[in-house]
């Protein structure tokens, strides 16, 4: 008999994970606080790009995997996921071509690629974006449409509050971990994002992470200006580093500062000591695997940390001989 499985969070590691095994046949429910689009995952640029997340090994090996079914899910319709150009610059002299880069085919800008003048050097690779306005609506339904459920309210003080029913527990809580589990190397890395319209001249994602850190990211129906990272729990949006973000990213651009949509703030869920993907035992007997501490890349490793607990969960159930 396949197991229940109780899947805590549903941001994109939470959705990401469910789709997997819903769609592996075990009987999978979701439960979190606030779903899809009130998430940090919500507020995410969402591009493929390793960023503020260890250790730089398996981040890159999770990259990849991730990458490989972003390529086929932007052949499919109504995904939110398309491939794009992403320029990398450097503030400060030639841009390296990191090593995340070179297994995906990142190559150096050419002569004819217009560099910024606010920039010296930089490098491009194209990868996937997930619009997330779409993207993780998409997961949801395909949650739901594989038999997986998703409670939404649900404030859990423990792990060991999930019911008896589920005899396995998935911990996708993000930066909600620090206290479910009482992770002290978990770090809240503050961003703010601002949304604006779309820009006719803006056809590919333009990314400087030499401070300040810049991106002007376009989607569907509009673009995403960031950004910040500081060590910081605060949710609310300063309208003072809005300012400061539209005004640095039309700089750049060269055109004049566009109408502010939205804007947004989200934390990073960042552990020091890397990104936690292991199995551990509730104090009940259950067992629990934890996927949390992906940092500023958890649509980036997304797909690579969900088949990474797939497989310690097939592991662990096999050896209870069920
Ligand atoms: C400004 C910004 C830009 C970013 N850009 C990118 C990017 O371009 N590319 C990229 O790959 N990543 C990016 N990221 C990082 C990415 O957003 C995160 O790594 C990712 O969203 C983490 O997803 P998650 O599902 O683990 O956590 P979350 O999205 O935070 O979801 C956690 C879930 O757990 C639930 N939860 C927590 N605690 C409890 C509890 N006690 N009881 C019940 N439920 C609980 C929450 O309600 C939620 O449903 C960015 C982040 C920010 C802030």
């Amino acid at each position: 008999m396949k197991h229940r499985v109780a899947i805590v969070g549903a941001g994109v590691s939470g959705l990401t994970c469910g789709v997997l095994f819903a769609e592996h046949g075990y009987g999978t429910a979701t439960f979190a606080e606030e779903t899809g689009q009130r998430t940090t995952s919500a507020t995410a640029a969402a591009i493929l790009y390793p960023y503020d997340a260890e250790p730089a090994d398996a981040v890159i090996a999770w990259a990849v995997e991730t990458y490989n079914v972003l390529v086929d899910l932007n052949r499919k319709p109504r995904t939110g996921v398309s491939i794009i150009e992403l320029r990398q610059f450097s503030r400060t002299g030639e841009a390296q071509i990191p090593n995340w880069a070179v297994p995906l085919g990142g190559r150096a800008l050419d002569a004819s690629s217009v560099i910024p003048t606010s920039f010296k050097g930089g490098f491009a690779i194209t990868v996937p974006l997930m619009d997330t306005t779409i993207y993780l609506n998409y997961l949801e339904e395909r949650l739901i449409k594989a038999g997986g459920s998703i409670t939404t309210n649900v404030h859990l003080e423990r792990l060991e509050d999930v019911s008896s029913e589920f005899d396995l527990v998935i911990n996708c809580s993000g930066i909600g971990a620090r206290n479910l589990v009482r992770d002290v190397d978990l770090e809240p890395h503050r961003g703010q994002v601002a949304i604006v319209p779309k820009i006719d001249s803006l056809s590919c994602a333009i990314v400087c992470d030499d401070p300040p850190l810049m991106y002007a990211i376009p989607r569907t129906n509009d673009s995403v200006f960031g950004g910040t990272n500081e060590l910081s729990e605060n949710r609310d949006v300063d309208p003072t580093v809005t300012s400061r973000i539209v005004a640095e990213c039309s700089r750049v651009l060269n055109i004049d500062n566009p109408k502010v949509l939205a804007a947004r703030v989200g934390l990073r869920p960042f552990r020091k000591s890397g990104v936690c993907i292991r199995a551990d035992r509730l104090s009940d007997g259950r067992t629990v695997i934890h996927n949390y501490g992906h940092g500023g890349a958890g649509f980036t490793l997304s797909w690579g940390c969900a088949e990474n607990v797939f497989q310690i969960a097939a592991r662990s159930t096999a050896a209870l001989g069920r």
